[in-house]
């Protein structure tokens, strides 16, 4: 009951975590412990520490699964709410994966568009334009944006085209680690053909830059700077959303183009959710600590 009324005070931010598995080439246990009662607590045992959250996967938990615990705040862009769903932690814990998955087995992205898609074919008495565009912030650019508009097209291929396109680079921790924040923005507008009335909401669905700590001694020059356009953007956005949880009277939107960008679907009776992806194997326990505590902070 405390936690239900912690979440209806918290009202429309929301964290969540999904636990990468150990692959099978991986040796080691996880560093996850889960309570079995309660599918808003995880521990790390060996660091004593326990988080709460409002919502814990399991490492095996599938792509529909995910998507059953964020489809009712993607049905209420329907309704005319802005919504934002970011997927956060560091290179390699599973945020591409997360939301953009695979053709075989398609992630939030995907599956939202679907959603959409189903939601509005053939409703009576009503008209929508849904629009979608792929922006990608590298290095506090804002490097490209595709628009698409679209009434019934097929929602599969928008996020074709964005895959191809994102920047990607080398680093010790990943050959193909995202440096850049990716974002599917979808609009929808609906039109009521009998009264008139319309109304609009906007979804945006983010594939964070890896959040590591990038130390001066592993990268130099402009790989550092970009690894520090990263972190000043991550703790931007940590500091936005913390802001508005504590409705402060002022949101610094200004201090990063991610959250310049979606400063009109952030606040206000827009709803937002992290997921956040954490490693389980045991060399990566300090990031994932700083991933949980990010997510503590704006819990
Ligand atoms: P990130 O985008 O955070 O850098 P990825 O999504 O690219 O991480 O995931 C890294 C690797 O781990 C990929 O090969 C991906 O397929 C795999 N992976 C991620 N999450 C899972 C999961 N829940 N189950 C199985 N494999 C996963
Ligand atoms: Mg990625």
């Amino acid at each position: 009951a405390l936690h239900d009324t912690l979440v209806e005070l918290r009202g429309n931010i929301r964290v969540y975590l999904r636990p990468k598995p150990l692959l099978a080439s991986e040796e080691g246990d996880s560093v996850f412990a889960h309570d079995p009662y309660d599918d808003t607590v995880i521990a790390v045992p060996s660091k004593g520490r326990s988080f709460l959250l409002e919502k814990v996967f399991t490492s095996k938990a599938s792509q529909a699964e995910v998507f059953g615990e964020v489809s009712a705040l993607i049905q209420s862009v329907l309704d005319g709410h802005n919504v934002c769903i970011f997927a956060y932690g560091q290179t390699g814990s599973g945020k591409t994966h997360t939301m953009e998955g695979t053709c075989e087995d398609p992630g939030v992205n995907q599956r939202a568009l679907g959603l959409l898609y189903e939601q509005t074919r053939g409703a009576d008495n009503m008209s929508y334009q849904m629009e979608a565009s792929m922006m990608e912030i590298y290095n506090e650019t804002i490097s490209y944006t595709v628009v698409m508009i679209f009434f019934y097209d097929h929602p599969n291929q928008i996020s074709r085209a964005a895959r191809e396109n994102r920047v990607t680079a080398s680093t010790s921790m990943n050959e193909r680690s995202s440096r850049s924040h990716c974002i599917l923005c979808v609009t929808v507008e609906e039109t009521n053909l009998v009264t008139g009335t319309r109304t609009k909401g906007r979804l945006n669905l983010v594939d964070l830059a890896g959040s590591e700590r990038v130390s001066k001694s592993q990268v130099e020059g402009a790989r550092l700077k970009e690894a520090q356009n990263i972190n000043r953007s991550l703790s931007c956005l940590g500091d936005v959303i913390n802001a508005l949880k504590n409705h402060h009277t002022h949101v610094p939107y200004r201090n990063s183009k991610l959250t310049y960008l979606l400063q009109e679907s952030l606040g206000g009776d827009s709803k937002a959710l992290m997921i956040l992806q954490a490693s389980s194997h045991p060399d990566n326990i300090n990031e994932t600590l700083s991933t949980l505590a990010f997510g503590q902070r704006v819990f």
